[in-house]
């Protein structure tokens, strides 16, 4: 069979689409991305966001399916094809890379969070060993390792393992104990950890973590995922970093209400965003002096 994949609204690799090139590919079909000129025995579509717009033209193909968190949050691959070491070659990963879950789900339920709706609570899903593949730098898609007892084996494998990896969903700040800490500090990370602080709680949270974290040696840098809600309290959450250290470096994310992808994203959450999410704007520029466009300074939306 001929095979096309089109990867709707990201040019992330998607694992999904390289676990489905694996395994056509193992049965001896061709594959490739989808070029609208070609025609396919099968297309398989995939979109991550639920905001962004749809592949506007016609498939030329026999059978399309269609896949992933931006048009079905229940849908899964069948276990045979999960199960599959991803087909990199098709994003050009380089060869020391791998990308991969060691659980799914979560067990909290934030408002904002499509995870616990999509995945349900936590469980176990693959073995660091299965996800590496011989690889020595691995990304992490997990919503919430430290929750998991599972996970935290794991974590302690990667160590034993000399793996560098990156959790790049972020890790929970209020499950970090001294154990834990430990066990963080003693990870190979590729350049950062990451945290969620996305409550004005979340601030302590973060600091206590990083302090236990930091004194069992970690000297790297402290990335922070900042949910954008309402906007004095947002803006002082992701203002309070600039005055504590510049290893601590929050990423603005504006709120997106998963059922309702009509949404507009309100301008300062736009705004606020572009100025945080560049460092060198956000440690030399008080946002209230930001000027993102002509005629209009950030100052305003103080008043
Ligand atoms: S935001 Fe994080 S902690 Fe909250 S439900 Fe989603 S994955 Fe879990």
């Amino acid at each position: 069979m001929n095979i096309g994949l089109l990867a709707v609204d990201s040019n992330y690799p998607n694992l999904a689409l390289m676990k489905i090139s694996t395994y056509h590919k193992s049965i001896g079909d061709s594959v490739e991305w989808y070029n609208s000129l070609c025609t396919y025995d099968k297309v398989y579509m995939a979109k991550v966001f639920n905001f962004t717009p749809d592949y506007g033209y016609y498939i030329n193909a026999d059978q399309v399916e269609i896949g992933g968190t931006g048009y079905d949050i229940s849908k899964s691959l069948p276990e045979e094809i999960e199960r599959m070491v991803p087909d990199y070659d098709l994003y050009k990963v380089d060869h020391n890379l791998a990308y991969g879950f060691l659980t799914r789900g979560c067990p909290n339920h934030c408002k904002w969070c499509v995870v616990p709706m999509k995945e349900g609570g936590i469980t176990s899903y693959m073995d660091i060993e299965e996800v590496s593949a011989g690889r020595k730098k691995i990304i992490l898609m997990d919503n919430n390792i430290l929750a998991s007892d599972y996970g935290l084996q794991q974590i302690e494998k990667i160590i034993t393992m000399g793996l560098r990896v990156d959790f790049n969903q972020g890790l929970d700040a209020r499950l970090v104990t001294d154990d834990i800490a430990q066990l963080l500090a003693k990870v190979k990370w590729i350049k950062r950890i990451r945290f969620g602080c996305d409550t004005p709680g979340q601030i302590a949270e973060v600091e206590r973590a990083a302090t236990l974290i930091d004194k069992y040696g970690f000297k790297g840098e402290y990335f922070l995922y900042c949910i954008l809600m309402e906007f004095k309290e947002s803006f002082h959450r992701v203002n309070y970093w600039k005055g504590k250290s510049r290893r601590f470096v929050p990423h603005s994310q504006p709120y997106r209400d998963y059922k309702n992808p009509h949404q507009v994203v309100p301008q300062w959450q736009k705004d606020l965003a572009h100025w945080s999410n560049r460092k060198e704007l956000y440690m030399s520029c008080d946002f209230r002096n930001f000027i993102p466009r002509k005629g209009f300074i950030c100052g305003e939306y103080f008043n």
